[in-house]
């Protein structure tokens, strides 16, 4: 099975949650997915430790599974990390790169997701590369500054509408369960394809941009209708398989 990028996305970062028995999710999904018509690109990023058990469960399915970060090199004297070539070999077709809660508890930085982002570009996977500002760059007024310096530092020379996908998450709004205003929304995303047409990277065909933020059933239908929105992150309410179907339902 093969991304569409002319299809919206619907994906679902379980963060650090699930235990084997959690494959009965996965189980529901491919379920739904195999008697409803897929007019989107449904994706779940387990935990490592189920990657394996899920891909075998979603294989031959219109399931993606994927990994929630990587190293930016494929094997070496790295002990504790996960290659963009081991997640390969397991299945995988999507990687998410630096999501808040990674920036922010590993210190990252966006020149470090842009080596990250190369390197699944190099092992054919795509990456779903997030920025967002934080609370305090919002209350100033400077968010589009601070995506616009994130989009530039994250994004490498090697991307394209197939290997990646922009994910707009304000830190503020992730796990919170206030989402953002639905105009807050409409600039943000507007600008960000602006800035991606104006990069000679995209060559004015820029990739999905999706949003995350306390997506959720009551709020995704809202959210999804938005211009230039073309799917969602979902975190917590993806855990859920009936309330995440309703979510893919929604698009
Ligand atoms: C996320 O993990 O990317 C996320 C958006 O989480 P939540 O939906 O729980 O806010």
């Amino acid at each position: 099975m093969q991304y569409h990028p002319d299809k919206p996305i619907i994906a679902g970062n379980w963060k650090m949650n699930g235990l084997r028995g959690s494959k009965i999710e996965i189980e529901k999904l491919v379920n739904f997915l195999g008697n409803n018509n897929q007019n989107s690109n449904v994706i779940i990023f387990p935990p490592y430790t189920l990657i394996s058990d899920f891909v075998n469960i979603a294989v031959s399915s219109d399931l993606f599974i994927g990994s929630q970060d990587c190293h930016q090199v494929n094997r070496g004297a790295y002990t504790g990390s996960i290659s963009p070539e081991m997640i390969k070999d397991l299945g995988c077709n999507f990687v998410i790169l630096g999501h808040s809660e990674v920036r922010n508890t590993k210190d990252e930085s966006s020149i470090l997701i842009s080596k990250k982002a190369e390197a699944t570009h190099k092992n054919n996977l795509t990456s779903i590369i997030c920025v967002g500002e934080d609370a305090k760059s919002r209350m100033q007024g400077k968010q589009l500054d601070y995506v616009s310096n994130q989009l530039l530092k994250s994004i490498p020379t090697s991307a394209n509408i197939n290997n990646t996908v922009i994910a707009y998450e304000p830190i503020w709004a992730i796990g919170t369960g206030k989402s953002a205003h639905l105009e807050d929304i409409e600039i943000m995303h507007k600008h960000i394809i602006s800035f991606l047409n104006d990069s000679k990277i995209f060559d004015n065909n820029p990739p999905n941009v999706i949003y995350g933020g306390s997506v959720n059933a009551d709020n995704s239908r809202d959210i999804l209708s938005i211009d230039n929105v073309n799917g969602a992150l979902v975190g917590g309410a993806s855990l859920d398989s009936d309330e995440f179907i309703k979510i893919i339902q929604s698009i």
